[in-house]
């Protein structure tokens, strides 16, 4: 059961082919039976997701996730259930309300079985920065699994769940996804709604699918995309059929090939798995476009001074008045503050408040925080140069494949250059997907990311799925 699909399990839920409360009961088996060894779980929830899944059983209508188990990231809230962003601010915090996407997949059918790791805040990339240990790669346990989703993109990997809610602010989805050998999108900014995701960078948030297959991605997406009245930067647009065109294939499309995404620190397997990636695109009858975005090396600096402004005014609410952890003791409002700040927040989250202060100070604001918006803006213009010659960008997700626990967590600076190659999407508001391509001679899963202009998410699956068709990488699971 462990290793069907999500749209299998939906498809034998509403032909009578097994139960909800079957299919539920042999994933909280296998996350009782690998987990212990990956620490996807801050939280599982098995009681709720057993009656949830009964609810499925007993209820007439199934809808487009019937049955399905959903692993939940630790930053979206669920109503009941702790929701801590991995961090010891939020310790014992459990949401009066659900997240939309979340209460939408329920609404499909969904059963929600637990909240996954992450980096604090979803600051990181690779789950070393939780509060509450790191997640391990299922392909090689000394190995982080990628960040921030990481405990999401380990669920899927390792079969605890065939779906997981990732968040995507500077890569969160795409490189976890690659990392792990998973599916993951990062949509359009606006195309789902981030009521209830605890705010990071809002200007960049976005919620996105993991899954195994691109079709449970697509599936996925369709039922939490679309406008929300409790998100006003939801965009009021209508949610295409994903599920359309997925088997149209990419005959006539062109895809562009930036030379940026395969710059110096480009792993040699990485290198190699996506060349292989970009033939089968172009025996398929797609076309390859050699072409530049010339501002890609200027992603880390800029997302690195607009992600860290925002979170260093999202995180202010974070006071120990209302919720979360509170200092013992302390000497009046000022050093509770304080106290409870300093003690609740993590080095790397810590790092980003007083990197963001500083950089939105009086007298810095012109020289960072200016200059990196007007370099925003330089990146959203090579992409939309880009779209009058192709239709999609294709290169690495990430330039690395896993690396080893402890090998960057004293670094931030090398840290955050695994970014260089998901960054930009998220500046520029535009939708990723890393689809599995094979891996290295260490065996370490490669991620292929294909980037296209708003409100591409069709034509981003379809391709995607027709390199996923071909080579099938999807169907290996790792030993554990
Ligand atoms: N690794 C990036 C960071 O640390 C992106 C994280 C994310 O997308 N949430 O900010």
């Amino acid at each position: 059961m462990i290793d069907l699909t999500a749209s299998e399990i939906r498809d034998g839920v509403r032909a009578g082919k097994w139960k909800a409360r079957e299919v539920v009961d042999a994933h909280l088996e296998r996350i009782a039976a690998v987990d212990p060894k990956l620490h996807a779980y801050l939280h599982v929830d098995a009681d709720g997701a057993r009656a949830a899944a009964d609810r499925v059983d007993a209820s007439g209508v199934k809808g487009l996730l019937a049955g399905v188990p959903v692993a939940v990231k630790d930053n979206m809230c669920q109503r009941g259930i702790p929701t801590t962003c991995a961090s010891k601010i939020l310790e014992g915090f459990r949401p009066p309300y659900d997240a939309t996407a979340l209460l939408r997949a329920l609404a499909a059918g969904a059963v929600p079985v637990g909240h996954t790791n992450l980096d604090e805040f979803a600051m990181g990339s690779s789950t070393e920065n939780s509060a509450y240990g790191p997640s391990r790669n299922p392909w090689d346990p000394t190995r982080a699994p990628g960040g921030s989703s990481g405990g999401s993109a380990v669920s899927v990997a390792a079969r605890m769940t065939p779906l997981a809610f990732g968040s995507d602010t500077g890569g969160s989805i795409r490189q976890p996804a690659a990392l792990c050998g998973v599916v993951g999108m990062k949509p359009t900014y606006g195309r789902v709604s981030r009521y209830g995701l605890v705010a990071f960078a809002s200007s960049l948030d976005q919620i996105g699918p993991i899954a195994r297959t691109v079709r449970d991605a697509a599936m996925f997406l369709q039922a939490f995309a679309g406008h929300d009245a409790l998100d006003s930067t939801s965009a009021p647009a209508e949610v295409p059929d994903y599920e359309k065109d997925l088997e149209a294939g990419v005959k006539g499309l062109r895809v562009g090939v930036p030379k940026e995404f395969f710059g110096a620190g480009t792993d040699p397997g990485v290198r190699a798995a996506i060349d292989a990636a970009l033939k089968v695109l172009q025996k398929q009858g797609a076309t390859l476009v050699e072409m530049s975005l010339p501002h890609t090396d200027y992603g880390i600096a800029a997302y690195y001074v607009i992600a860290p402004c925002e979170a260093s005014s999202n995180l202010a609410r974070y006071d120990g008045v209302r919720f979360g952890h509170r200092a013992k003791s302390f000497d009046g409002l000022i050093d509770m503050y304080r106290k409870s700040r300093t003690e609740g927040f993590g080095e790397e989250v810590r790092r980003r408040i007083l990197l963001g202060t500083f950089a939105l100070s009086s007298g810095y604001y012109e020289a960072y925080y200016k200059k990196a918006l007007q370099v925003r803006r330089l990146i959203k213009n090579d992409f939309d140069e880009a779209w009058k010659k192709v239709d999609v960008i294709a290169g690495p997700t990430s330039p690395i494949p896993a690396f080893k626990i402890g090998e960057k967590a004293n670094d931030p600076i090398a840290m955050y250059l695994c970014d260089v190659l998901t960054v930009t999407a998220p500046l520029a508001g535009i939708p990723g997907i890393s689809v599995p391509a094979g891996f290295t001679e260490g065996n370490l899963p490669v991620g292929l990311q294909l980037l296209g202009k708003e409100w591409s998410e069709a034509t981003l699956l379809r391709t995607a799925r027709s390199y996923e068709r071909e080579t099938e990488f999807w169907k290996r699971s790792p030993a554990l």
